[in-house]
């Protein structure tokens, strides 16, 4: 079982398992200048809650030291705990308004995501398909809870810490009102899935947003800033946010031309062009993330001029 790691001084590190691919999740709790603040909660498993048990008990922390609980953003792996540990800790909850809006409907949606539908129909995903991917959902459902947080932030706003202050980055992209952590004093980047050392996070289209373009647009603003050390969510942390961000970009307009010269050939689904990009075999929820990820590039480049779309029954086939 982990325990918690001085990553920097005042900041301890925790890897928790997830049930999941992805195999592990990081939070943080930042020493403040009476108790600590949890930078996100894990996923709502028996071996994840007793791995942050054992691991405070080990350090002699009471659940009640923790007085505050960031939420980098809403999905399961960063928030699922977030309702034992609220109840367990008497903490205060805080994340970015955008996320807390968005995990509102989530949480109260009767089944998926109110577009998911559409999104599915357009793409072309076919019924059978759509209703493995319908199983997973019910399954990590029991991981949203209906929060409603204590303290919304719009981004810029400073959290006093034992550390100096760390300010509140709006980063969407990945999620509608991801934040980052950042302290200009330390150099330090808590990144939560902005920036992951070892993979690109996923890029999840969103109705009427270019969430694709807003990924980026933040990624322009994170290279701006001065990082010693980026503390990401998943994986180890490590230093060169740079150059990330470079690879990641490059990443991205080589996403959008793959999908250029595919839908050069002959117009093309969103499902089609997942099972022509992706060779190997994906499970319902990761052809789910690819089927959402082709999307925002489309949207992205629809809002360049660079593609466009004919429907026929309900399918969205694309052109250049
Ligand atoms: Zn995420
Ligand atoms: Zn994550």
């Amino acid at each position: 079982m982990s325990a918690f790691r001085e990553v920097y001084p005042g900041v301890l590190k925790l890897t928790l398992p997830l049930p999941f691919e992805l195999e592990s999740v990081n939070v943080f709790l930042v020493a403040l200048e009476d108790g600590y603040m949890l930078i996100d909660c894990g996923m709502e498993t028996k071996p994840a809650f007793e791995t942050l048990e054992s691991a405070m008990a080990e350090r002699g922390i009471a659940w009640t030291e923790i007085r505050r609980i960031f939420l980098t953003h809403m999905h399961p792996d960063h928030m699922g705990m977030s309702a034992r540990l609220l109840e367990l800790t008497g903490a205060e909850l805080a994340m970015h308004e955008a996320e807390a809006n968005h995990l509102r409907m989530v949480a109260t949606a009767e089944r998926r995501f109110p577009w998911l539908e559409l999104a599915y129909t357009q793409a072309g995903v076919p019924k059978a398909l759509e209703d493995k991917m319908d199983e997973h959902f019910l399954e990590v459902r029991k991981n949203f809870h209906n929060l409603t947080p204590d303290v919304l932030f719009v981004g810029g706003e400073e959290i006093p810490t034992a550390i100096g202050p760390l300010q509140v980055l709006w980063t969407s992209g990945h999620s509608p009102g991801h934040a980052c952590l950042y302290s200009a004093e330390r150099k330090i980047l808590f990144s939560g899935d902005q920036i992951l050392e070892n993979i690109t996070p996923n890029i999840a289209w969103h109705p009427g947003r270019d969430m694709l373009g807003e990924f980026l647009e933040s990624l322009e603003r994170l290279a701006g800033l001065e990082v010693d050390l980026i503390l990401p969510a998943h994986g180890e942390p490590f230093s060169g946010h740079r150059a990330w961000i470079e690879q990641t970009k490059t990443h991205h307009r080589e996403r959008c031309d793959e999908i250029l010269a595919l839908i050069g050939q002959s117009p093309r689904s969103a499902h089609v062009l997942v099972g022509e990009m992706w060779r190997r075999k994906l499970s319902p929820i990761n052809h789910h993330f690819a089927i959402f990820e082709v999307l925002a590039h489309l949207e992205h480049m629809q809002r360049q001029g660079r593609v466009r779309s004919s429907e026929e029954n309900g399918v969205l086939a694309w052109h250049p």
